[in-house]
C-alpha cells in the first residue's frame, strides 16, 4: 500500500499555478481537494507565492478548473504543505484515524524527501505525525530539524479571538503563546505571557484554557459531523505559511509557535515560540516565565505527547 500512495500522490493528479513573480517561494498543497486544502489554495493570490503545485489522489482537474479562474500572473519547490489526512467524526479522537493518517503522512513524506529533500515541511495534524516526517527523513539521511514544523497556529487564533471577546479588547492586539503539542490537554496557552497582558481570575482561566482545548471538538459537532474546523484550519495553515515565506525572504523577527523537534521539554517534540529565518528555525525561544498553572498544564501534557511521539516513531520503524 505504502508504494502505491507513494506513486499515486506525487504524480497521478497534480496541477501547477504559476502566481506573482515578485518573490520565489514555491508552495506544494498536497491533500489540496480536500476541505482544509480547497481554502488553502487560494495562497495561489499571495504576493510572497510565486508558484503553487496541488496534489490529491481526488478531484483535482476540480480544484484546478475553479482555481484557475482566478486572476494572477501566468510561474527548487521551497515549501510543502501537508493538510492530506482523513477528518475524525463526532465521537471520534484523532487516536482512531492513526492508522490511515500515519500512512498518509508518512507517504507524503517519503515523495517529499525522494523529490524536494531541501523543502520546509510543514504538517497536520501533530503530535503523531511530525515524529513520522522526521523518522522518514532520517531514514532517507536528509533530517534536518529545523525545516520540519507541525502547525499549531489554529490554537493561537482560537485563544487570541477568546481572550479577545471575554476582556472586550481587539484581537488583533492580542497575542497568546499556546505551548506544548495539538491534541486535547497537550494544547498549553500560557495566558500569563499573554500581549496584551490580562488579568484573568483562576476559575475563569480553567474555562477558557478548556474552551480552547476543545475548540476543535466544537466545530465537529456544530457541522454535524459533516466536516470538521476547515475555513479556521487553512486560514492559519496560510498564515504559517506567510510567516516562513516572509523570514525565509529576509524579514527580522517573526516568531511563530510550532510543534518542533526541541529540547525546551521533557519530551522531544514541543511547541514554544521560534524566532523564523531564512533556513527554517533561527532560534528556539523556550517556554520562559511560566505561571503555577502553566507549570501544571505542561506536567500533565507530558505523557500524552510521549505516547504520542513513541506511537509515531513506532510506526515508522515497523514500516515496509
Ligand atoms: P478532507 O477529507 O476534506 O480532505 C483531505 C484530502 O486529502 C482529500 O481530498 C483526500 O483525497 C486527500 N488525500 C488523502 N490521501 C492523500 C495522499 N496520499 N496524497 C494526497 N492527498 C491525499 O479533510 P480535511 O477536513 O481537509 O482535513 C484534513 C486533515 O487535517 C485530517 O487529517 C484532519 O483530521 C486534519 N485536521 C486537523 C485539524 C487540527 O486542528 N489539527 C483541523 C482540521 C483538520
Amino acid at each position: 500500500m505504502f508504494s502505491a500512495l507513494a506513486r499515486l500522490a506525487p504524480v497521478a493528479l497534480r496541477r501547477s499555478f504559476s502566481t506573482s513573480a515578485q518573490n520565489n517561494a514555491k508552495v506544494a498543497v498536497p491533500g489540496a481537494s480536500g476541505g482544509i486544502g480547497q481554502p488553502l489554495a487560494l495562497l495561489k493570490n499571495s504576493p510572497l507565492v510565486s508558484g503553487l503545485t496541488l496534489y490529491d489522489i481526488a478531484h483535482t482537474p476540480g480544484v484546478a478548473a475553479d482555481l484557475s479562474h482566478i486572476e494572477t500572473r501566468a510561474h527548487c519547490l521551497k515549501v510543502v504543505v501537508i493538510p492530506a489526512g482523513i477528518p475524525r467524526k463526532p465521537g471520534m479522537t484523532r487516536d482512531d484515524l492513526f492508522n490511515t493518517n500515519a500512512c498518509i503522512v508518512a507517504t507524503l513524506s517519503v515523495a517529499c524527501a525522494q523529490h524536494c529533500p531541501e523543502a520546509i515541511i510543514i504538517s497536520n495534524p501533530v503530535n503523531s505525525t511530525i515524529p513520522i516526517t522526521t523518522e522518514v527523513f532520517k531514514k532517507h539521511e536528509i533530517y534536518n530539524p529545523n525545516k520540519i514544523f507541525g502547525v499549531t497556529t489554529l490554537d493561537i487564533v482560537r485563544a487570541n479571538t477568546f481572550i479577545a471577546e471575554l476582556k472586550g479588547l481587539d484581537p488583533a492586539q492580542v497575542n497568546v503563546p499556546v505551548f506544548g503539542g495539538h491534541a486535547g490537554k497537550t494544547i498549553i496557552p500560557l495566558i500569563s505571557q499573554c500581549t496584551a497582558q490580562v488579568d484573568i481570575p483562576q476559575d475563569q482561566l480553567t474555562a477558557i484554557t478548556g474552551q480552547i482545548q476543545e475548540a476543535g471538538t466544537e466545530v465537529v459537532k456544530a457541522k454535524a459531523g459533516a466536516a470538521l474546523a476547515t475555513l479556521s484550519m487553512a486560514y492559519t495553515g496560510a498564515r504559517f505559511v506567510f510567516s516562513l515565506v516572509d523570514a525565509m525572504n529576509g524579514k527580522e523577527g517573526v516568531v511563530e509557535c510550532s510543534f518542533v523537534k526541541s529540547p525546551e521539554a521533557d519530551c522531544a517534540y514541543f511547541s514554544t515560540p521560534l524566532l523564523l529565518g531564512k533556513k527554517g528555525i533561527e532560534k528556539n525561544l523556550g517556554i520562559g516565565k511560566i505561571s503555577p498553572f502553566g507549570e501544571k498544564m505542561i506536567a500533565e501534557a507530558i505523557p500524552e505527547l510521549k505516547a504520542s511521539i513513541k506511537k509515531g516513531e513506532e510506526f515508522v520503524k515497523n514500516m515496509k
